[in-house]
């Protein structure tokens, strides 16, 4: 028999180990309640443990006790790690459900049909190990679907757990006849361990998807205004700053656009703050989807919001300023069936000199044009070049 990594010692390592991962990664998800499939990590743990108290048993219970059952609740113990970080992610459940209800099924009859009909071992071994094999295949999958760092170095690490579990099925195909789980030697052992890895990677795993999502949540948070989702004021100004530079070095127009929803307060006064809110959110709406992908729109302060217009001459955006000016008075603010309400907004427009021109001065000369507007009557755009401070009025609208 072998003297060292016996399989008794290493299943109750195996025991103490899953217990007391399972039991923290219970109290974290109690703790972080708002994320969902830690508990189903903590559950896959305790099952796997228990899987491994009963191999341990195994020639003091009878067989169904010591084979059939441990067998099966190592691959639901798998399944249920699987189906943790699916709800983490809230991907569609019914694929996987049938996929390890197949596997389950698969072990739970090969476990019984090697045991009572036709007794084998390798077969046995042979059996859990492609299905687990399997299963890590298609945890990892899932996991290199959410295309983020963490993920990533998980997905490998089952990658790797995959081709070890596919490895030892091949090699117990080529071992001689194995009469004792027990005393089937070094491979065997190194699973279990590879195992208890596999426990290891997976808890510090999902503990670091969720510190990864929590710490996207606050960069969100910090850079994005909460009512209407577009960029706040300080993200604006560190981008804007990048932006200066790139068009800089590489020689192109930069312009900005700002823009004050007209008589706004009314709206507030007449139909209540809770329109006012969605009529903020709408604009903002507006102007998002009908900018390009790289231009940046920010709430810049209540009803006031600013679009930076990399490569972007002063002609042209005066053309997008005009657009978006009857894109917002041409929409109706129709909120739930109720009357819609008709608002407008007024624009100054101002391209920036990359060589003199520092963010305020880009500001002073928008709010500038956006002043002019307003005195002019509303619901129009004023355009501001850089060597002419005097606004020029373009449009009336
Ligand atoms: P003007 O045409 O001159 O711009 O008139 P105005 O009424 O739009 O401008 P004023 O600055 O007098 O009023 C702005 C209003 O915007 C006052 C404030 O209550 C409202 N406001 C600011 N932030 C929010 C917000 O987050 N939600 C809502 N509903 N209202 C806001
Ligand atoms: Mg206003
Ligand atoms: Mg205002």
């Amino acid at each position: 028999m072998q003297e060292f990594l016996d399989l008794r010692s290493l299943s109750i390592n195996n025991i103490v180990m899953t217990a007391s991962f399972g039991a923290c990664l219970l109290i974290y998800s109690a703790y972080n309640s708002q994320f969902r499939g830690i508990r189903q990590t903590a559950y896959a743990f305790f099952m796997s443990g228990l899987a491994f108290l009963l191999i341990g048993l195994r020639n003091y219970i009878p067989d169904f006790l010591s084979i059939i059952l441990p067998n099966t609740l190592l691959i639901l113990s798998m399944a249920s790690i699987h189906l943790g970080f699916i709800y983490f992610y809230q991907l569609d459940t019914r694929l996987m459900r049938k996929f390890h209800g197949v596997m389950l099924l698969a072990m739970a009859s090969s476990a019984a049909y090697f045991t009572y009909v036709h007794n084998s071992v390798n077969a046995r071994i042979i059996a859990i190990s492609f299905i687990i094999g399997f299963q890590c295949f298609y945890i990892m999958r899932t996991l290199f679907m959410a295309h983020n760092k963490a993920n990533f170095t998980i997905g490998i690490s089952y990658l790797a757990f995959g081709i070890f579990f596919i490895m030892r099925g091949v090699l117990t195909f080529t071992q001689d006849n194995i009469d004792d789980f027990m005393t089937s030697g070094l491979l065997h052992s190194v699973s279990i361990i590879v195992y208890e890895l596999l426990v290891a990677v997976t808890s510090f795993g999902v503990v670091w998807i969720v510190s990864y999502k929590v710490q996207r949540a606050l960069i969100e948070q910090a850079s994005h205004d909460p009512l209407t989702k577009v960029l706040n004021r300080r993200a604006l100004e560190k981008i804007i700053n990048v932006e200066h530079s790139r068009s800089l070095r590489s020689n192109v127009p930069m312009s900005v656009i700002m823009l004050d929803i007209d008589h706004f307060k009314r709206i507030n006064d007449v139909f209540g703050h809770g329109r006012g809110d969605e009529v903020l959110v709408e604009v903002a709406s507006i102007l998002t989807e009908n900018t390009r992908k790289y231009d940046s729109v920010a709430r810049f302060g209540g009803e006031e919001f600013i679009i930076l217009l990399p490569d972007t001459t002063l002609d042209r955006a005066s053309v997008i300023a005009e657009n978006l000016r009857i894109k917002i008075a041409e929409n109706d603010f129709n909120f739930k069936a109720e009357k819609a309400i008709q608002i407008t907004a007024s624009f100054g427009a101002t391209e920036c000199d990359l060589q003199r021109d520092r963010w305020l001065k880009i500001l002073e000369r928008a709010d500038h044009g956006l002043y002019k507007a307003k005195a002019a009557g509303r619901n129009q755009v004023v355009v501001c070049s850089s060597n002419n401070e005097d606004a020029e009025l373009l449009i009336t609208g």
